[in-house]
């Protein structure tokens, strides 16, 4: 059981990424130098918060109780100190028990997770059919973090979930494939390679979830998607998350799903409730010299960091470290116990700043940042906006800060 996850803070139902247009990433890896960075008029990391205490809350309108699950399901809800459920769970829980398909509109922080778990628990309790349940999700720390989910929610229940993602053990994954869970978790690129090796059958695949679905397109993994999803049966029900609803989401929610019905928590725009202002350097030195000021004052209580490439962020990193800053870092090339124990000294506060790159923060859950600082500029105005969403989440007000050279 996660117990750390109890404890985290959960923003209710907010919180969108502008729909903007994107440019195609490479898969799974950092994007890579030539692809240069759009530029981004300083004025756009300038912002007062406008959204505080004054939002009203959502009105849900169910409770826990509500639902028609098992006593069993509904002592770990409870055990998992959820008390009212957030508005993606108590508009899209309905539809899903009824076995329809589901595109959600939600974000990460909105509790979407639960939305898609709990109806499917509810569902294997009574039918503990192997391999009958396929999530997606695009990256291995999100599949860890729905696996840790699905543990919670299903403990005591005898049902079983594999985590499929890539850069761990593939041996291990296979045999814990072959005792046959109930669900299966994972990335498109290595559920992809288990099903070419004919070790990952998904004839028996009856609900499919896509979590994150536009993060998976932006990442290159569309051919992946696609041939996965055939791969199951086309009577199967489909869940689709999605924080953004662009031309290409709608094309795959037509591919996808049958008379669908949508749920959208999308509300105020994640900026809005943090403040954002630049930091001018006209050296390296100078930006390096203003960062460790930063880093010294009390405010600074749990720092993101963000540099742009792998390298830059080890670089980073290391630099924070002779200065006398702990930091932990994630990129592309941590394995992926460095990664998880990187991340959880972060959420553990055992590290107070975590050092990433944009394809290694996507889609985590990080609770109580107080500061994001952009050491290098993103790419697109997007990734700004989901790299200042990791702070200033619930009720709170967060802080941005990004280096600008100076002119
Ligand atoms: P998610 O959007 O699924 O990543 O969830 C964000 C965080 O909110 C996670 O830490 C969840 O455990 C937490 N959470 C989700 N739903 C609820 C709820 N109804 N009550 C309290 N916490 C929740």
């Amino acid at each position: 059981m996660n117990q750390n996850s109890q404890k985290r803070p959960y923003r209710g139902g907010h919180t969108a990424r502008p729909t903007t247009s994107r440019r195609p990433r490479h898969k799974g890896g950092g994007r890579s130098k030539s692809q240069g960075r759009a530029y981004i008029h300083p004025s756009k990391f300038i912002n007062r918060a406008t959204i505080g205490e004054a939002e009203t809350p959502y009105e849900p309108t169910h409770r826990f109780a509500d639902f028609p699950f098992s006593p069993k399901l509904h002592s770990n809800i409870a055990y998992k100190k959820y008390e009212v459920p957030s508005a993606i769970q108590d508009q899209a829980i309905p539809p899903i028990l009824d076995g329809k398909d589901v595109i959600g509109l939600a974000n990460t922080g909105t509790g979407k997770t639960a939305a898609f778990l709990l109806p499917i628990i509810e569902a294997l309790s009574a039918n503990k059919d192997p391999l009958s349940v396929l999530i997606l999700a695009p990256t291995r720390e999100l599949a860890q973090q729905i696996d840790e989910q699905f543990r919670a929610f299903s403990y005591g229940m005898k049902l079983y979930s594999t985590l499929i993602v890539g850069g761990m053990n593939m041996g291990r994954q296979i045999s814990q494939l072959n005792r046959r869970p109930q669900v299966v978790i994972g990335t498109p690129g290595r559920t992809m390679d288990l099903i070419k090796r004919g070790v990952l059958s998904l004839d028996a695949v009856k609900v499919l979830v896509l979590d994150e679905a536009d993060r998976m397109l932006d990442m290159g993994f569309i051919n992946d998607i696609r041939t996965i999803a055939s791969s199951t049966p086309a009577e199967r029900q489909t869940l689709f998350f999605s924080a953004t609803i662009t031309p290409q989401i709608q094309e795959l929610t037509r591919e996808f799903l049958h008379s669908p019905v949508t749920v959208s928590v999308r509300t105020a725009d994640t900026s809005e409730r943090v403040d954002q202002d630049v930091v001018e350097a006209s050296s390296k030195e100078e930006k390096m010299e203003k960062l460790l000021t930063m880093l010294g004052q009390d405010d600074f209580e749990k720092v993101l960091l963000f540099g742009e490439t792998k390298y830059g962020v080890q670089r980073l990193s290391d630099s924070l470290e002779k200065s006398g800053f702990a930091s932990v870092a994630i990129h592309g090339n941590k394995s992926q116990s460095q990664r998880q124990r990187a991340l959880k000294a972060f959420k553990d506060n055992n590290a107070r700043i975590l050092v990433a790159t944009d394809v290694a923060a996507r889609g985590l859950d990080i609770p109580n940042v107080s500061h994001v600082i952009n050491y290098d500029q993103p790419a697109t105005y997007e990734d700004y906006v989901h790299r200042i969403g990791r702070t200033g989440r619930g009720n709170a007000t967060g802080k941005a800060l990004t280096f600008i050279e100076r002119r």
